[in-house]
């Protein structure tokens, strides 16, 4: 296999993956006589991650019909079926723990069942972005609709959280105008509506965006905070036994 670039669904980390950390194997399966045409046979594809922090090993398989032999007779490709994701299930990114559980736990399962199910993922996706402008922005109302007008109201009249910026209100607004994702903000947030698969995958994303505007965005600034007054506190008590000296 030549070498190609990848990103590790894991850690992120872009690279280059060489011979070495990239699996392709073929494998024979021997059912008898089935539906495929010249049998069926499996292929297992894997990618280490180089990246020394990370290591996890990105792992699918698939099925397909025998395509090619080599000169002992095993499969050598396959015209692929079906694939299946091992590992990492879905394309969720790992969330920090800060991140109250109930909200990743939805998003997690939100990504998981988005190629199955758009419409499930999507009224997770939304339960996502409740819970947080409740936890985050402390807005609770009966509709998430009414809930995102709140928080428009006190964004505009200087009272939001820190952290919600006009981009957030710019992707929300952008997402509820999608037809059936607008609509379906009004509902009750446990009403499952049909949804065309980019829909539930833009809600994610905007569940991502606002994971690493709102949460991430004021962990990383509590965190400078705390360096800076550490520094400063450090500093007036060499000070402070400077001056007593
Ligand atoms: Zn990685």
């Amino acid at each position: 296999m030549a070498e190609f670039n990848w990103t590790c669904p894991f850690c992120h980390t872009r690279q280059t993956v060489s011979e070495s950390k990239a699996h392709y194997s073929v494998h024979d399966i021997n059912v008898g006589e089935t539906s495929y045409a010249g049998g069926i046979a499996g292929a297992i594809l894997a990618i280490g991650c180089s990246n020394s922090e990370c290591k996890k090993v990105e792992l699918s398989f698939s099925i397909g019909s025998i395509r090619s032999k080599n000169s002992y007779g095993q499969v050598a490709a396959i015209n692929e079926i079906i694939r299946s994701k091992i590992a990492p299930e879905s394309s969720a990114k790992p969330q920090p723990e800060y991140i109250p559980e109930n909200i990743t736990q939805d998003y997690y399962e939100s990504a998981r069942i988005l190629e199955l199910s758009p419409k499930a993922s999507a009224t997770l996706a939304r339960r996502c972005i409740q819970g947080m402008i409740r936890d985050f922005c402390g807005i609770s109302k009966p509709t998430l609709n009414q809930e995102i007008n709140e928080l428009k109201k006190q964004f505009d009249s200087g009272n939001a959280p820190r952290g919600v910026s006009e981009e957030s209100f710019e992707a929300i607004e952008a997402i509820r105008k999608i037809g059936n994702i607008g609509a379906h903000m009004e509902k009750d947030i446990n009403v499952i509506v049909d949804v065309e698969p980019d829909e539930a995958e833009l809600l994610l994303s905007l569940v991502e965006n606002l994971f690493d505007d709102w949460y991430i965005a004021r962990q990383k600034r509590q965190e400078r905070l705390a360096r800076v007054t550490a520094c400063v506190e450090q500093k007036d008590a060499i000070r402070k036994t400077h001056s007593e000296r």
